[in-house]
């Protein structure tokens, strides 16, 4: 059974990694591309094509997906969710410092929803906090063994301050089932170890994120 199973974790709303399927649903779709560049990709000073682009955009069912896109992906040209680049440029400075617990719960519940690195940080806390493998962890980040473990590592360390102690600052020894899964390059594993349907809740997340700021 595969760690992530997008098709089969719970529907978060949230728009998964590489789904562009709402694009399908944009008022601007079906709009002929020479047309389209020149409306959505205008000078700065094209205050007319801005115009269009944003009349358009202001009766798409799909704006925020739009502009959330852009913002995850750091698309920095052209005009999304009706914003241009310059009224983007908040948002896009805001999103690597992202926190929001709807996104670390999702993944966590095995969805592929693209992550600030604060974020991911949450996300390698409650690895620790559950007790997964370096390499669960990388399957569900789409990171390397490596990197994943580095983050584990780093997550560990500050649960260990946060909690006085309480959570050990090296993880215990791998069972012998664990230590063969680090390894393996597949990503499949038992079902009934399969347990990350259920995220973990806002409060949860709050009160890690809190304890850790104290701890700072
Ligand atoms: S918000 Fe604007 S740019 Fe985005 S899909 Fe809708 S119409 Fe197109």
């Amino acid at each position: 059974m595969y760690y992530i199973t997008t098709h089969d974790s719970p529907a978060t709303g949230l728009r998964g990694i590489g789904d562009t399927t709402w694009q399908h649903h944009g008022a601007c779709n079906g709009l002929k591309p020479k047309v389209a560049d020149r409306i959505f990709f205008p000078t700065a000073r094209n205050s007319g094509s801005i115009a269009q682009a944003k009349a358009i955009c202001g009766r798409c069912p799909v704006l925020e997906t739009c502009l959330n896109a852009a913002i995850d992906t750091g698309t920095k040209d052209g005009i999304w969710g009706g914003r241009t680049e310059a009224e983007r440029e908040r948002s896009h400075a805001r999103a690597a410092h992202r926190l929001e617990y709807n996104r670390v719960r999702a993944v966590v519940a095995g969805r592929d929803i693209p992550l600030s690195t604060r974020e991911r940080a949450a996300v390698a806390r409650e690895a620790v906090l559950r007790g997964w493998t370096p390499r669960r962890l990388a399957t569900v980040l789409g990171f390397t063994v490596k990197h994943s473990r580095d983050l584990m590592g780093k997550a560990r360390h500050e649960l260990h301050q946060a909690t006085g102690g309480a959570i050990p600052a090296t993880p215990p020894a791998p069972e012998p089932q664990d230590a063969y899964e680090d390894e393996r390059d597949d990503m499949t594993t038992g079902a009934e170890e399969f347990d990350a349907l259920e995220g973990p809740t806002d409060a949860e997340l709050a009160q890690q994120d809190a304890d850790l700021g104290q701890a700072a």
